[in-house]
């Protein structure tokens, strides 16, 4: 009977939420010569010297 205060508005993301996927909204960071995949749920790619790695692991991340 407790539960009901993690439907209110939704505005924290930890709780797991059937019905509402988690925007992972992905962009790449340089720095210096390399390149890391950032995500707006606060994950981070391994940095990569190529952009495009940095891109794949962004892609990986999103789709799973
Ligand atoms: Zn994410």
């Amino acid at each position: 009977m407790q539960w009901e205060d993690t439907w209110g508005d939704g505005g924290e993301g930890s709780a797991e939420r059937p019905a509402a996927p988690e925007p992972h909204r992905t962009s790449t960071t340089e720095t210096g010569p390399f390149c890391n995949a950032v995500c707006s749920c606060g994950w981070r790619g391994p940095a990569r010297r190529a952009r495009g790695r940095a891109r794949a692991d962004a892609a990986a991340h999103t789709e799973g």
